[in-house]
């Protein structure tokens, strides 16, 4: 039987890291996968990680599972994390405790699509490309809302609107919660407030992506979207990963935070999540879990991690501006003043697929087919160099 599987495609993100491995060019330059670098090129363990870990190490060990949704103590932490101080004032909380953002992702497209059949997930146009095939697994439809205007480089607010007022009672938008992958840009705070009069004006359930918090403008400022949707008091579903702002992406730390409007909505929707949970991983490692809890307890540590994660975040924003200056400096046809209003590790570059091929080919620079290009790969040691080829390849075309 196993000799008749068909070769299955790469991964459009990780199938470009393989070929980046595979190329023998010394000075190849990987600005396609998400995982943040710092400027010698390498991903950092953070310092307030490792203080956690020994901790954890010197503490007593306990091997036995956790339950189901995680340590309760874990989800709480994150809850307020998420929703801010006042975050048990904000409405009768399910949480899980999952496998990274992904494993959120695909706990909440289990959880509805055994309690919402009917439902669509609208996604933005673009999105992340895992998030059409984690709901696809899941067995849930989706359909995309414009989200991104190529001519101006910004937000298609005006028809991002006019699409969710159009979408069915009952639907669910998936938005993301700040730093959007692959475009960096976000709704404004006031454009938020208008989503989420627009979102419960049709009776749409608001799932909202939250991968990226603190990479932005600061841990509260990205929560913003979130907590505008929190104060508005309906229902919300969010999907934290700890992947990127702890540094933690091979430990697979996430978690669904989800309001409700009552107690017994809570404790129902929690037994489903569990349910979901049971039947794919049954519970989930303790290990980064523990790390990110430890640390959101401890005041010291928790500051250090702070300090930590606005380094990065600097970094980030400091080569966006240095990738603008270095292309305007080399005389670079366009104007590429767009890339320091967007946030997060991504930026959507405007280079076609053709120029992305060329850059690939020519220069070993990779970049994702669309466009978007990881900041955090760039480099002092390697930004002239990107920029001298973005330049050569503009220039041709
Ligand atoms: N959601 C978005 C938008 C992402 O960009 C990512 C990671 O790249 C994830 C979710 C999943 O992150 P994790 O590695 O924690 O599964």
């Amino acid at each position: 039987m196993l000799e008749t599987v068909d070769l299955a495609p790469r991964d459009a993100i990780l199938g470009l890291t393989v070929a980046f491995n595979e190329d023998p060019r010394s000075e190849k330059v990987n600005l396609s996968v998400g995982v943040y670098q710092d400027e010698h090129g390498k991903t950092p363990t953070l310092g307030s990680v490792v203080e956690a870990e020994n901790i954890l190490a010197a503490g007593p060990s306990n091997k036995a599972y956790l339950p189901i949704s995680g340590s309760p103590g874990y989800s709480e932490v994150v809850q307020e994390l998420v929703f801010g101080p006042e975050y048990q004032t904000a409405g009768h909380l399910a949480g899980a405790h999952t496998p990274g953002g992904t494993g959120g992702l695909r706990v909440a497209a289990d959880f509805l699509h055994a309690n919402f059949p009917q439902a669509t997930v609208w996604l933005s146009e673009p999105t992340w490309p895992n998030h059409p095939s984690v709901f696809a697994a899941a067995e849930v439809p989706t359909k995309t809302y414009p989200y991104f205007d190529q001519q101006t480089n910004s937000l298609a607010f005006e028809q991002m609107l006019a699409a969710i007022e159009k979408m069915p009672a009952g639907d669910v938008i998936l938005l993301h919660g700040c730093c959007h992958n692959p475009t960096g840009i976000d709704p404004t705070a006031k454009e938020w407030q208008q989503i989420v009069q627009a979102v419960a004006k049709r009776g749409l359930l608001p799932f909202l992506d939250f991968a990226y918090q603190g990479f932005g403008d600061g841990l509260d400022e990205d929560a913003a979207g979130v907590r505008e949707f929190r104060n508005a008091g309906g229902d919300l579903i969010v999907c934290s990963s700890f992947s990127k702002n702890f540094g933690l992406y091979r430990e697979r730390v996430g978690a669904l935070s989800i309001a409700c409007a009552t107690n017994d909505a809570a404790t129902a929707v929690q037994s489903q999540i569990n349910r979901a949970i049971r039947a794919n991983y049954s519970n989930p490692p303790a290990h980064g879990a523990a790390i990110v809890e430890t640390i959101l307890r401890d005041q010291n540590l928790r500051e250090t991690w702070e300090k930590e994660l606005s380094a990065m975040r600097d970094r980030i924003n400091g080569m966006r501006q240095q990738l603008v200056d270095s292309l305007e400096a080399k005389g670079v046809p366009g104007d590429y003043s767009f890339i320091t209003r967007q946030r997060g590790m991504f930026s959507f570059s405007g280079l076609t697929k053709d120029q992305v091929e060329q850059l690939r080919e020519q220069y070993a620079i990779y970049i994702v087919g669309s466009g978007r290009i990881n900041v955090a790969g760039l480099t002092p040691a390697n930004i002239d160099r990107v920029t001298e080829a973005i330049g050569a390849v503009v220039s041709k075309s």
